[in-house]
C-alpha cells in the first residue's frame, strides 16, 4: 500500500485534550529509530515546521464543528491513509457524553451568557466527516500499539487492532475477575489491546477502547445489575466512552433513532 521507503506523515488535532499526541511524542522518544523510517512533515504539538505533502495523516480529536469539515476534507484529499488517533477521533470519545442532552442546554451550562458565541455541535468520530482507513483506539492511545501501527504502515499494512474482548487479555494476565470481588467492569464488551491496564491494577474497565463487534450489551447490563448498579448508573457507565457506538448499535439492532 505504501511504496516509498520513508513515508511522509502528518499529525492533526481536532476536539481533544491532546493526550494522544503527547503519547506519540513519548513513544517516538523511546523509539527514535522510527524517526529514521518516517518523515514527519507536520505535528503542531512537537515542531514548528509545516509541510502539506504527506502520505499518512494521524488525526486526533472528535469532529464537533461544521467548520471542521473543510479541514478534514483537505486532509482526506491529500493523505493516502487517514488513521483516527485515540478514542475522540475513533468513536467521539468522552466528548460524546454531551450528545445525550440538548446541545443548547450544554452550551448554556458551559459558556453561560456566551453560549451562542461558540460553534459547538455534537461530538462525533472523524469517520462521520470523512472516510477513515484505520484507527488506534484508547484514551489515551497505547504507546506500544502506536509503535506497532507505525511499523505496520511502513510495511504497507494497516494497524492490526484486536477485535476480541478485554477479558481475554485480563485472563492472560492471570487477574482475578473483578466481578468476583463485587467490582463492576465493562471488559466483556470492550476491545482488547491495552494489556488489561486498568483491571490489572484492580480498577474496572471504563471502555475507552470502544465496543467489540457484536457486543452482548443486555447480558452485561444484567451482570452489572447483579453487581449492585442501578440501571441509571449502568447507562451512565456505558455512556462515558461508548455513547456514539451504543447509538449506532441501537439503530442497527433495534431501529431506534
Ligand atoms: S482520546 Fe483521550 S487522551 Fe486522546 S485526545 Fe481524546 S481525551 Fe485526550
Ligand atoms: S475483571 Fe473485567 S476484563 Fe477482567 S475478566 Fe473480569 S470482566 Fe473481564
Ligand atoms: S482497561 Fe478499559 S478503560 Fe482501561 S485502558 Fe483498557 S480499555 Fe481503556
Amino acid at each position: 500500500m505504501i511504496s516509498t521507503k520513508k513515508p511522509k506523515v502528518a499529525f492533526f488535532d481536532f476536539a481533544g485534550c491532546e493526550g494522544c499526541q503527547l503519547t506519540v511524542i513519548d513513544a517516538l522518544q523511546s523509539h527514535p529509530e522510527l524517526l529514521d523510517a518516517i518523515e514527519i512533515v507536520q505535528f503542531r504539538e512537537a515542531m514548528s515546521e509545516h509541510g502539506d505533502d504527506y502520505m499518512v495523516a494521524f488525526v486526533e480529536g472528535s469532529f464537533t464543528r461544521p467548520s471542521d469539515q473543510q479541514r478534514l476534507d483537505q486532509i482526506r484529499s491529500q493523505a493516502a491513509l487517514v488513521i483516527a488517533l485515540g478514542a475522540c477521533a475513533h468513536i467521539g470519545g468522552i466528548n460524546a457524553l454531551r450528545n445525550s442532552k440538548p446541545l443548547q442546554e450544554i452550551r448554556q451550562y458551559v459558556y453561560k451568557d456566551q453560549a451562542d458565541h461558540y460553534e459547538a455541535g455534537k461530538a462525533l468520530p472523524i469517520s462521520a466527516a470523512i472516510p477513515v482507513d484505520g484507527f488506534i483506539p484508547g484514551c489515551p492511545i497505547d504507546r506500544h500499539e502506536f509503535i506497532r501501527a507505525v511499523k505496520s504502515l511502513i510495511q504497507g499494512n494497516l494497524p492490526d487492532i484486536p477485535d476480541y474482548p478485554l477479558c481475554v487479555e485480563c485472563k492472560l494476565q492471570e487477574n482475578e475477575c473483578l466481578f468476583n470481588i463485587g467490582k463492576p467492569c465493562l471488559g466483556p464488551i470492550i476491545r482488547a489491546g491495552c494489556g488489561a491496564l486498568c483491571t490489572t491494577y484492580g480498577v474496572g474497565c471504563e471502555g475507552c477502547r470502544g465496543l467489540i463487534p457484536h457486543p452482548n450489551i443486555e447480558s452485561l447490563k444484567e451482570v452489572l445489575a447483579e453487581c449492585g448498579l442501578s440501571y441509571s448508573m449502568i447507562d451512565a457507565k456505558l455512556a462515558l466512552f461508548t455513547t456514539n457506538e451504543l447509538h449506532e448499535f441501537e439503530v442497527v439492532h433495534h431501529g431506534k433513532r
